[in-house]
């Protein structure tokens, strides 16, 4: 299950030695708010008959954008001491929570945080109607919901594969219980498109490879998130590739952040397709397998928001070197390849680069300097 943000961006700032106790407090809380909130969705009881409730009555095959979000917002997501009133944190009710609007009402307008999480989800699935012809994240028309406002100072998004839909925190900055000012801007994360275009990704790379989420599989799960997430942006804004910042949650960051300390105040992102390893990203990435910062060990699902970085690096250099629109022709390969028959849940970095080279040849068969290019990233990043 995809957290955004994950837990051990968050213990890479406890472990440095240069960040205040109240960072290192703050770091802390988020990652017990993940652990808390990854456990209350796993084991939430209702979740079988929430599916069944929630899906009998969608026809399949439905053939136009359809969206619910739903809230979990103020008191009912309070755990208070029933005999002061004392607010004690957060409890984890069990989503959805309440219907906040659907795509067949009229526009909800008193909550900013509903109107540009609908907008997102739309965006995305034009984005794949209209450059795949692909029909919802399953193919098939699926309804695309969220739950927004989850928790109380939840500063993440994620995908929650079993009963298909996001899940949204509101930032930790602007929380009742707050001692300090927050690692990521309030409501960032509902109204980031790369956020949102990143977790229904998961959906569909869930519907169709279904890349097991660790290892090299894993980190490729996590790469097809930000690749296809930063084509939704530049899409979006009809930008070519020399036009694109290539940044991932570069809208969720304070600028000159003074809630994080050293190195981190220049963070400008979470990630950066078009330089995994640059300084000003929280996540130092490896842009090779040969770096040192490939990670070999078994944190976050061995490294599965790090050594995506490898084959973000590729999309990034075949989306240059064939330049234009990274949609274009980038995309329709890595999308080629993701619906690929021969993927499969284990699949590796290097069985996934054959089969882009391969697409690249029946994609573009009297161009074979495509296939040429997609060869050539793969072994500058050395994969191949
Ligand atoms: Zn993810």
């Amino acid at each position: 299950m995809c957290s955004f943000v994950p837990r051990t961006l968050f213990q890479s700032i406890i472990d440095d030695e240069t960040v205040s106790e109240e960072e290192r407090q703050e770091a802390q809380h988020q990652i017990d708010v993940i652990t808390r909130t990854l456990n209350a969705v796993e084991n939430a009881a209702s979740t079988e008959s929430k599916v069944k409730a929630r899906y009998d009555v969608i026809p399949t095959g439905f053939k136009e954008f359809r969206s619910k979000i739903w809230g979990m917002s103020g008191r009912n997501c309070e755990e208070i001491n029933p005999e002061t009133g004392e607010i004690l944190g957060t409890s984890y009710k069990p989503l959805p929570g309440i219907l906040y609007s659907s795509s067949q009402d009229p526009p909800y307008e008193q909550d900013q945080d509903v109107i540009t999480c609908m907008e997102g989800l739309r965006t995305t699935y034009n984005f794949y109607k209209s450059v795949f012809n692909r029909e919802s994240i399953d193919g098939n028309g699926l309804q695309l919901e969220a739950s927004i406002h989850y928790a109380t100072r939840y500063g993440n998004a994620l995908w929650e594969p079993a009963s298909k839909q996001m899940i949204f925190g509101d930032g930790d900055g602007n929380s009742r219980f707050g001692r300090f000012a927050g690692f990521f801007k309030p409501g960032s994360m509902v109204s980031s498109l790369d956020v949102i275009a990143h977790e229904l990704t998961h959906g569909v790379t869930g519907h169709t490879a279904n890349f097991e989420y660790k290892h090299q599989p894993g980190a490729l799960n996590e790469s097809m998130s930000d690749v296809f997430g930063s084509m939704v942006v530049q899409w979006k804004q009809g930008q070519t590739v020399d036009e694109a910042d290539w940044l991932i949650g570069a809208n969720i960051i304070y600028p000159n952040s003074e809630s994080l300390t050293g190195r981190r105040s220049n963070a400008m992102c979470l990630r950066s397709l078009k330089d995994p390893s640059a300084i000003t990203n929280l996540e130092l990435q490896p842009n090779s397998m040969t770096s040192s910062r490939y990670y070999k060990g078994e944190d976050d699902n061995g490294g599965v928001h790090r050594n995506s970085g490898v084959p973000n690096f590729a999309f990034y250099k075949v989306a240059m070197a064939l330049g234009g629109h990274s949609w274009d022709r980038a995309g329709k390969i890595w999308y080629e390849t993701l619906t690929d028959s021969r993927m499969h849940p284990k699949t590796q970095f290097v069985e996934f680069a054959r089969v882009t080279i391969d697409q690249a040849k029946t994609l573009y068969p009297d161009d074979l300097f495509v296939a040429q290019v997609v060869e050539e990233a793969w072994y500058d990043v050395g994969v191949l």
